[in-house]
């Protein structure tokens, strides 16, 4: 049971990278972060070569609760104190910019429909109202929300995306060398290699999000790897949820796909410090949280179909991490668990660093 269930069977697998070959940039990681890389240096005119330690959309890209949500990990509220008004306005809007561009790019795979947060505690619709108060100060819309799935805000620009078929059709859609199974094992300026093969390069992108302190041990103590887990049901029809749902501030999140099944992740806090791990097996804590929210809170008793998890990158201040970490390799991630369009963005700055440019998306 540990295939998400977006999995369906559409991919015809890349090879494997074997002896030499050469590129501008090399782009390491090929989820929805890498793969936006890639595409933007494609745009800009640079050759790349892909290297993917799994499959295509294999890490948390495709095995993710499919929201599609603007802003960054914590609410534009939050952000505000932390960035200036001004920057975090600015950051909102780009992944406003971001979200339309993921919709242009994937149009089958995405649907904005907008998106619930709900608050179940005093304290947690205090930080909704602070949230909407935020966002209406920046011109940026919200909606106090009182519905069947409690009280909270709806945010009528966010949506879903079908995270796996999203990465698939992004990358048929690529004019470049793309190979899997392919793990890379070291990095040095202009020159990237796997167990079977090398790619000398420009400059390196590296876009493994909760991979990134394996990978490059520089920056283990900025990114810290965390497991995240979800299920999913059988088509049913006893709850009906148009839109996107998450709880707790995000820690619980829920969606009904159009053929009617619940994809439900959550209670990474239940399972403490054993989900500080890159292991993509479930647990057993995890699990029956989630199950028991399943069947007590949503009142779903359709059989479960589907269990799987997958690793992302936290940081401290949940802002994510950007730079140079080497001479020519730029690196991404820590996207604390929201990283289909923030990733995204993250990979078309490190596009434009690794060609040359200061460009900060994020400044
Ligand atoms: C269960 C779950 C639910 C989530 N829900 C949401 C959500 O609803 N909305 C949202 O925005 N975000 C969500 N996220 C977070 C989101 O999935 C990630 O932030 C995002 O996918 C990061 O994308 P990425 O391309 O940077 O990294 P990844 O998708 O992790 O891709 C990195 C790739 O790098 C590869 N790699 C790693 N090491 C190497 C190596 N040495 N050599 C070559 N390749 C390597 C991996 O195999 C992987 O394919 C969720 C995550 C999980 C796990």
């Amino acid at each position: 049971m540990s295939a998400p269930v977006w999995e369906d069977g559409g991919w015809a697998p890349r090879p494997c990278l074997t002896g030499d070959v050469t590129a501008d940039v090399c782009v390491v990681g090929l989820g929805g972060s890498g793969l936006t890389a890639v595409a933007e240096l494609l745009d800009r005119g640079a050759t790349v070569v892909g290297v993917e330690a799994g499959y295509v959309g294999g890490g948390a890209a495709g095995r993710n609760g499919g929201f599609l949500l603007a802003g960054l990990a914590h609410g534009h509220h939050r952000m505000v104190p932390v960035l200036g008004r001004e920057r975090a306005a600015l950051l909102y809007r780009r992944t406003l910019e971001e979200m339309d561009r993921i919709e242009a790019a994937t149009p089958e795979a995405v649907q904005r429909k907008g998106s619930l947060r709900i608050e179940r505690t005093a304290d947690g619709l205090e930080d909704c109202a602070a949230q909407a108060a935020a966002l209406r100060a920046d011109g940026f819309a919200v909606e106090e929300y009182d519905g069947p799935e409690g009280q909270g805000l709806l945010l009528p620009y966010d949506g879903v995306l079908q995270p796996l078929a999203r990465c698939r059709q992004l990358a048929r859609s690529l004019a470049a060398s793309l190979y899997e199974l392919s793990a890379v094992l070291d990095i040095t300026p202009r020159l990237v290699t796997t167990d079977k093969g090398r790619v000398r390069c420009g400059a390196v992108v590296v876009a493994v999000d909760g991979g990134l302190g394996q990978l490059l041990p520089e920056l283990a103590s900025r990114v810290r790897t965390v497991r995240l887990q979800m299920l999913a049901t059988a088509p049913t029809h006893e709850i009906a949820v148009p839109r996107p749902v998450y709880l707790r501030d995000g820690y619980e999140y829920w969606q009904q796909l159009p053929d009617g099944r619940i994809a439900l992740g959550g209670f990474r806090d239940r399972g403490g410090r054993e989900e500080q791990t890159s292991s993509t097996d479930t647990s057993a804590v995890v699990q029956g949280a989630l199950e028991q929210f399943l069947r007590e809170d949503l009142g779903v008793q359709a059989p479960i179909t589907h269990r799987w998890a997958a690793s992302v990158g936290y940081t401290q201040d949940a802002l994510p991490y950007l730079g140079q970490v080497r001479q020519g390799v730029w690196a991404a991630g820590g996207y604390c668990g929201t990283g289909n369009v923030v990733g995204a963005l993250c990979g078309r700055q490190l596009a434009a660093n690794a060609l040359g440019e200061s460009a900060d998306y994020f400044g």
